[in-house]
């Protein structure tokens, strides 16, 4: 009876994969989400981080005049507490300048919330290396997600080794090693973008290979491209950040 029953559901899957009705549905967000292994909380130390002499300073906490809005014209966000702030629905910010492989420093700080606001909804923001590459900005102390879109994962690609996760409202660091993709002449993929990034002074991505640019939907493509600039989310959140620094590589 049982064994029937599931021949008749096999039967079922195939007419349906055959007839079009699984396939013809779109790719959805879900797809990508990987909610296991949950990483280890590591409480961090403290990270200082001054920029080293020949490092090029992106933000110094009074001007944003390194930055420019992806939609076009100087950069929207605010500048005030020697911070530089999202505001919300100006879009994207980028540096005018276009880097390869690269150090980055940086440190951000998500706001208190409400506790009704859960997972992607609770101070998102994003680094993205060459405007493409995310490793993700989140609150991420006791605030459940799909493992590869917490802070540090590289976005709905690799899960942080730990989650080393300060609480919202403090003031948290990223240094970033990012070495960009090689692409042949005729646009093939010569080599993958690397990472390496620690959080709070603690490894949480180990030189990983990435599959292509973080994308929301649907799987991790390459297409050729050659310096861009470092671009900051506005995920409509009030992250800060400050002290941002990077040395070419
Ligand atoms: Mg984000």
């Amino acid at each position: 009876m049982v064994c029937d029953m599931k021949r008749a559901a096999a039967v079922l899957s195939l007419l349906m994969l055959t007839s079009g009705v699984w396939a013809a549905s779109d790719p959805k967000p879900e797809e990508t989400e990987v909610w296991e292994p949950v990483p280890k909380l590591v409480r961090p130390g403290v990270t200082p981080a001054q920029a080293p002499a020949d490092a090029i300073v992106l933000f110094d906490g009074k001007s944003s005049a390194n930055w420019e809005s992806v939609n076009g014209g100087e950069a929207k966000w605010t500048v005030a507490n020697g911070a530089l702030t999202v505001a919300p629905d100006t879009g994207d910010i980028r540096t005018k300048e276009h880097f390869g492989d690269v150090q980055l420093h940086l440190e951000w700080r998500t706001p208190v919330l409400p506790a009704d606001k859960k997972g992607q909804d609770r101070g998102n923001s994003g680094v993205f290396l060459q405007e493409l590459y995310e490793v993700q900005v989140l609150d991420s102390l006791e605030n459940r997600t799909y493992s590869n879109g917490q802070a540090g994962a590289i976005y709905k690609q690799y899960i942080p080794l730990v989650n080393a996760a300060k609480p919202a409202g403090e003031w948290q660091t990223y240094d970033i090693v990012f070495i960009a993709p090689r692409f042949e002449k005729n646009g093939e993929l010569r080599s993958p973008a690397r990472l390496t990034v620690f959080h709070n002074g603690v490894l949480i991505q180990n030189n990983v290979e990435l599959k292509g640019g973080t994308t929301y939907i649907g799987q991790p493509k390459y297409t050729a491209h050659g310096d861009a600039g470092i671009r900051l989310q506005d995920h409509g959140h009030l992250v800060s950040f400050r002290n941002i620094w990077v040395r070419k590589l």
